[in-house]
């Protein structure tokens, strides 16, 4: 059924028992509905641009599981290739075929990537990316940027965006000063930032770590020759570029962000779409610098479960069937996106402005494209947990935080469409009916 989701009786009772069971209720914290209020929804099935909860309540997904659903929900050769592995066995700890099938599709895709590494999380990949990083430099010191997200590695958590930024945490406790004082935080875009901070660390600096276009703070681009730039202030002082695209990667296009602008990092992080859906993640690169990891080097680096059969069918066969029309139909469909939601909030006179990065989409209530983090934070983010809400009561769920993307799948049909542009003026008549908080 369809049902018009008002009735939540059944999310709401599953909540109490995961908040009795975990913390906050969630095993992710902007699943928990913090900064946007109300109930979250407990998803029983999920098939193409579709996911049902528990009350039976039927939601257009534009979340799509935080990027990895390209091809939507459920989609039958993806279901088939995972039952298919799972009926020749769960996880073996020894060499898979399949993983190196995995590899070698990455590799082919993003022409820097001379070898990878599979891991289970981008948390991961980050982390291990900045080890290498720093063996492989001989330094400690990291640079990273205001607000994006490279995961949940204590080194990174500094000023990051994601959940971070949603529940407005300059760090988080429990990361100690020595694992922080490595990290250099400077605001996204600032390229005079960055020269700075690499005058003033002469011979510490080991990488610079920047999402291939930031898109855990909203979707910010990079500005044009930022990531050029990057490189070249970075191997000009003997430093490693780190990419992290576990959000653009196999998403944005092909190659992801590189297949956009061309600019080669050191170092690559890979998640999200690579994985299917299942727990998988790679970081890889320059064969140089991944000669450093053991068995070959002594960076060390391991895995129970990584590569793991089922995951690696889950991620191949995604990225197999992720072919140009459906990197087209995600295009276009981010684009119908952002018209219909800067459409109906035109019609309201609510200030916004749509933002894309590939095919990443935020609107933001604020008269200028924003930059950095702190244009972000300027904007009037209050607006958004209404807005949020009168979607979520018509079927379309966006992502719980003004500090996301909406994420498109290629799953998405007229019909869906149809229904957005229906949902979006009340949606956009919340967002201008809203107020500030008061300040205390
Ligand atoms: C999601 C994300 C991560 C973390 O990946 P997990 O699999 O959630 O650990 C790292 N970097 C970026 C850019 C991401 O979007």
């Amino acid at each position: 059924m369809t049902g018009d989701n008002s009735t939540v009786e059944k999310s709401q009772s599953w909540f109490r028992r995961a908040a009795a069971a975990t913390p906050g209720g969630v095993n992710s914290p902007v699943r928990a509905f913090a900064s946007v209020g109300g109930d979250p929804r407990f998803m029983v099935k999920a098939n193409g641009s579709h996911m049902w909860d528990a009350d039976g309540n039927r939601y257009i997904d534009l979340v799509s599981s935080w990027g990895p659903m390209i091809l939507g929900h459920a989609h039958p050769a993806v279901v088939d290739a995972v039952r298919e592995a799972a009926s020749h066995g769960l996880s073996f700890g020894t060499p898979t075929t399949g993983e190196v099938e995995l590899a070698e599709e990455i590799i082919g895709r993003v022409e820097p990537v001379e070898q990878v590494r599979l891991v289970n999380s981008g948390t991961e990949a980050t982390m291990t990316s900045i080890r290498l990083a720093r063996a492989f430099t001989g330094r400690a010191k990291i640079v990273k940027f205001a607000g994006c997200y490279h995961g949940h590695v204590d080194a990174l958590l500094a000023q990051a965006g994601s959940g971070v930024a949603t529940l407005g945490l300059p760090t988080s406790p429990g990361v100690t000063g020595a694992q922080a004082a490595d990290t250099i935080v400077v605001p996204y875009n600032d390229l005079d930032a960055v020269r700075r901070v690499f005058a003033e660390n002469a011979g510490e600096i080991a990488a610079v770590i920047t999402e291939g276009a930031a898109g855990n703070m909203g979707a910010v681009p990079p500005v044009e020759g930022f990531n050029a730039a990057l490189r070249e202030i970075a191997h000009e002082a003997g430093a490693l570029l780190i990419i992290d695209e576990v959000m653009t990667g196999f998403r944005v296009s092909s190659a992801g962000w590189y297949g956009l602008d061309g600019v080669a990092g050191d170092l690559y992080t890979f998640g999200k779409v690579m994985s299917g859906g299942l727990p998988a993640a790679a970081f890889g690169g320059r064969a140089d610098v991944m000669a450093e990891l053991a068995p070959l080097g002594s960076v060390y680096q391991a895995g129970t479960l990584a590569g793991n059969p089922v995951a690696v069918a889950a991620g191949l066969t995604t990225l197999q069937h992720a072919d140009a029309a459906v990197y087209d139909k995600l295009d276009t469909n981010a684009r119908r996106i952002g018209s219909i939601l800067g459409d109906a909030l035109s019609a309201e006179g609510v200030t916004h402005t749509v933002s894309l990065a590939g095919n990443l989409v935020t609107v933001f209530f604020g008269e200028r494209q924003p930059t950095n983090f702190d244009e972000v934070a300027a904007t009037e983010t209050w607006r958004y947990a209404p807005f949020f809400h009168a979607f979520l009561e018509a079927g379309v769920y966006g992502p719980p935080s003004a500090f996301e993307a909406w994420f498109v799948n290629a799953a998405m049909l007229d019909t869906d469409f149809e229904a957005i542009e229906a949902a979006a003026p009340a949606a956009a008549r919340a967002a201008a009916s809203a107020t500030p908080p008061e300040r205390a």
